[in-house]
């Protein structure tokens, strides 16, 4: 045997497509040659199949090696192939029957003296894995993850002897299994925490119900970050599909997967974020905040100090769900299905509007920070909210408001209605949102005639109608009449205090 073909998986965005290492060994003078792997990865992981080689007691071949990793167009980094790449020699060499590697593929990172170290992505390996139905060997570091991915035997090695003394049956190692099925825990942060602010709960629970995106501003110190910090804690649960493909971005970018198992992400990226930490990308693409908050909550404290070039690029993941980020020889998209929910001061020195500090910015300085907030993005949120200044007295009062637990009771009932109808309210196109909420000729006129007056633009309109369907979901109503259209209203605050409808 001279020929030998390993299956391996590379790492392209949340997918893992199947790569062939084929090993072939020629009289000559003795040399590793790799192609189908960028010069870097290459000089990096023939030194380290060497050192691991060697240091591990089998012969490394005094023959000329030719190695190709097919498909050549396949981008692949980092030192996932190493095990492959070994394995690929061993069987070469003849150190290994050919047989023993039959339905086989593996993952894994060599060290000098031959110990596997984790990687990342290995979960949605290990899903493309399970489909093609082989077996999978991994580092015992990366074996938790890989048998999240179900109906797949996962093999965990320590040290590259072992998987050797597997693979010629000297000794066997039993497949991987998790503990114990995981289990989803609970946000620990409670709306009980939270005194006072009955509007801004009362536009938390709405945005939560119908998926809506949520700005609250107001002076420091009122809790809106208390409070957007605790939307995920009544928001649904995950499912197990939605489960695995958190845990699968999360794979990606190496950050630990059980102990979070099918919480909703609440991400909080620092205003100083640049594009590639917000939106993915780098030099190697990876996720960024945005497909880290998959099917949770991103939060943007202080929206006003982001680059607004950054919050630009938002703008096609809050309309499509997903990210894509090109890069000169290859294209990567990652799912980013978050609920948006910001906060900003209405000035720069924070106190416009307080009762209890008075503001020292100029008329221009307010009017600069405000335009910073591009109306595109303003656009995509239903819910604009003031989260005013506390009197002293409610600050102090021992008044608890309802438990998370409660309000997600009435969040599930909204969202089972909203199921019934297809979609998420937010989610709606504007003609499935005219027919849900039924209006009468009568209100409709009446909506027209009050946005005009309060100077809202047409836009307001939709929003509007999104923002009093959710509200008459909460309420069990099956359509929308004048009086949730009033209380929807009251939720396009910022439009007045700012300007943008004209009126201030
Ligand atoms: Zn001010």
């Amino acid at each position: 045997m001279t020929l030998a073909i390993i299956r391996t998986r590379a790492s392209v965005g949340l997918d893992a497509p199947e790569v062939l290492v084929e090993v072939h060994l020629s009289n000559g003078l003795p040399g590793l040659a790799i192609v189908g792997l960028p010069e870097a990865a290459v000089k990096e992981s023939r030194e380290r199949v060497r050192s691991a080689l060697i240091n591990a007691g089998f012969e490394f071949p005094a023959k000329r090696i030719t190695l190709n990793l097919a498909p050549a167009d396949l981008p692949k980094e980092g030192g996932r192939f190493d095990l492959p790449i070994a394995l690929g020699i061993l069987v070469a060499s003849g150190q290994i029957p050919e047989e023993a590697v039959d339905g086989l593929e593996c993952l894994g990172e060599l060290a000098l003296d031959g110990k596997l170290r984790r990687i990342t992505g290995v979960l949605p390996a290990a899903m493309a894995v399970s489909k093609a139905g082989h077996r999978l060997i991994v580092p015992a570091d990366n074996a938790d993850e890989a048998a999240l991915a179900g109906r797949l035997e996962v093999l965990p090695a320590v040290h590259l002897l072992d998987v050797v003394a597997h693979l010629v049956k000297e000794r066997v190692i039993s497949p991987h299994q998790l503990g114990a099925p995981p289990v989803a825990s609970l946000p620990e942060m409670d709306l009980l925490d939270v005194r006072g602010q009955h509007q801004a709960r009362r536009a938390l629970e709405i945005a939560a119900a119908g998926g809506h995106n949520l700005l609250f501003a107001g002076p420091p110190g009122t809790g809106k970050t208390m409070l957007a910090s605790r939307l995920a804690s009544i928001l649904p649960p995950l499912d197990d599909d939605e489960s695995l493909e958190v845990a699968a971005v999360r794979s990606v970018c190496g950050l630990p997967i059980l102990e979070r198992w099918g919480q909703r992400p609440f991400r909080a990226p620092h205003h100083t974020a640049s594009a590639a930490a917000l939106v993915g990308g780098g030099s190697k693409p990876r996720p960024g905040e945005i497909s880290l908050a998959h099917h949770g909550v991103l939060f943007l404290d202080e929206l006003p100090e982001f680059d607004r070039k950054v919050l630009e690029v938002m703008r096609e993941p809050l309309e499509s769900g997903q990210i894509h980020i090109a890069r000169a020889s290859h294209q990567r998209q990652y799912p980013a299905r978050f609920q948006l929910i910001a906060a900003m001061n209405p000035c720069p020195c924070g106190h416009l509007g307080d009762p209890r500090q008075p503001c020292h910015c100029t008329a221009n300085q307010v009017q600069r920070y405000q335009a910073r907030l591009s109306g595109p993005l303003l656009d995509r949120i239903d819910l604009q909210v003031e989260v005013p200044a506390l009197p002293a007295a409610q600050l102090t009062s021992t008044e608890t408001g309802e438990s998370s637990a409660t309000v997600r009771a009435r969040v599930l009932a909204a969202r089972e209605r909203q199921r019934q109808r297809g979609n998420l309210n937010a989610h709606l196109a504007p003609r499935e949102l005219e027919a849900a909420c039924d209006l009468q000729e009568g209100e409709r006129a009446w909506l027209s005639d009050v946005l005009n007056r309060l100077n809202l633009s047409a836009r307001a309109y939709h929003r509007v109608l999104r923002v009093a369907l959710t509200i008459a979901d909460l309420n069990d109503e099956t359509r929308v009449e004048k009086k949730q259209l009033m209380e929807a209203i009251g939720y396009r605050q910022l439009d007045r205090m700012m300007g943008r409808g004209g009126a201030s």
